[in-house]
């Protein structure tokens, strides 16, 4: 290497001009650590990534699907607003200067479509020419100023929901001279990670929870994690069963609806797709006029054949002063809510 030659004539003159600059020593190129605070797939779940892709499809670092069309970063979610509420740090990835804070934009988004790009979000320059981004923070959170000098693990702020965003996470993305890099390395990334140390592929299927609800079975109503119903009357319409489920690949769903004797009485299939992210599967249940027997039923649900979830809800007699009951839909409806749909883009 030229550096050694440079020393051993600097040795002898003292100082060689033109050997300056290389004797110097490298800037040290900047490694992150994780932006957020929590354990990955118990308190943070790592959705979409940047798509690797260059066409209209999506790929991201390990050649897998956790990605969606144009996406710049990566998203870590968490799994509901009960959970932002309770307030989840999102911290500087690294040393350096935040060079720009963005606040004031209306957090809890539900949709894709309101524009906002990151909305309320912190930018830091780091040593070496990268920029990390941390996007969709909490209103009022962020507890940085432009020109503070930054270390890793300085709280930065909240997750939150705000601008382009549907699910309360955090975007975190790196860019070189204004152009995004993927900080995983992999089969179809670079091969030099930006972590200080990389996460494994984060894409292990996992039931996180389920429930029973009055609420209407919308991404905006399951994301407030509705208290799961104690008891319903005979005579109400419907119901909703959620389950939430990371990582779910293409399958073969169905489920039961049991009787308190353990009869089966209802069976209704429904075939998805593969996700990036974490989903919801809601099931509609009418009531009125299907269910008759009071007492705790059950409904289960399969996967593939194989048992995922047992879920009880109770009927109770309908009250005496209740009118005369709506007649419900006779069938079992089913829908998949996901974190995104296909091609959305994040920062249109
Ligand atoms: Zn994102």
């Amino acid at each position: 290497m030229p550096p050694a030659r440079c020393f051993g004539a600097a040795l002898a003159l003292a100082l060689l001009a033109g050997c300056k600059d290389s004797t110097a020593p490298p800037e040290e190129e900047t490694t992150f650590a994780a932006p957020i605070v929590g354990t990955p797939m118990t308190d943070v779940f790592y959705g979409a990534h940047l798509d690797h892709d260059p066409g209209t499809g999506a790929r991201d670092w390990a050649c897998g699907i956790k990605a969606y069309d144009g996406h710049n970063g990566v998203d870590i979610l968490l799994r509901n607003f009960r959970v932002q509420d309770e307030g989840v740090q999102v911290i500087a990835a690294a040393d350096g200067t935040v060079i720009r804070t963005v606040n004031g934009f209306p957090d809890r988004n539900t949709t894709w479509d309101l524009g906002g790009g990151l909305a309320n979000h912190v930018e830091i320059s780091h040593p070496g020419g990268l920029v990390s981004y941390y996007g969709h923070m909490r209103l009022g959170s962020i507890e940085v100023a432009e020109g503070q000098s930054v270390r890793r693990g300085d709280v930065l702020g909240l997750v939150g929901s705000s601008g382009t965003s549907n699910w309360p996470h955090l975007h975190f993305e790196v860019r070189r001279d204004g152009a995004p890099v993927d900080p995983f390395a992999g089969e179809c990334s670079s091969a030099e990670s930006l972590w200080t140390n990389q996460l494994p592929y984060q894409n292990a299927f996992m039931v996180m929870d389920a429930g029973i609800t009055d609420q209407p079975g919308t991404l905006a109503a399951l994301l407030e994690r509705p208290p799961t119903l104690g008891a319903i009357p005979l005579d109400a319409p419907s119901f909703r069963f959620w389950i939430q489920l990371a990582n779910q690949q293409t399958a073969t769903m169905r489920y039961e609806v049991r009787t308190p004797g353990g009869a089966l009485h209802e069976t209704v299939q429904q075939q998805v797709g593969a996700t990036f992210s974490i989903r919801y599967l809601v099931l509609n249940v009418p009531v009125a006029g299907e269910l008759t027997q009071a007492g705790t039923w059950e409904i289960r649900t399969y996967q593939n054949g194989q048992l995922i979830r047992t879920q009880p809800f109770t009927l109770i007699p309908a009250a005496e002063v209740s009118g005369a009951a709506v007649r419900a839909p006779s069938s079992l409806e089913v829908q998949v809510i996901d974190q995104a749909p296909p091609g959305a883009h994040e920062h249109p």
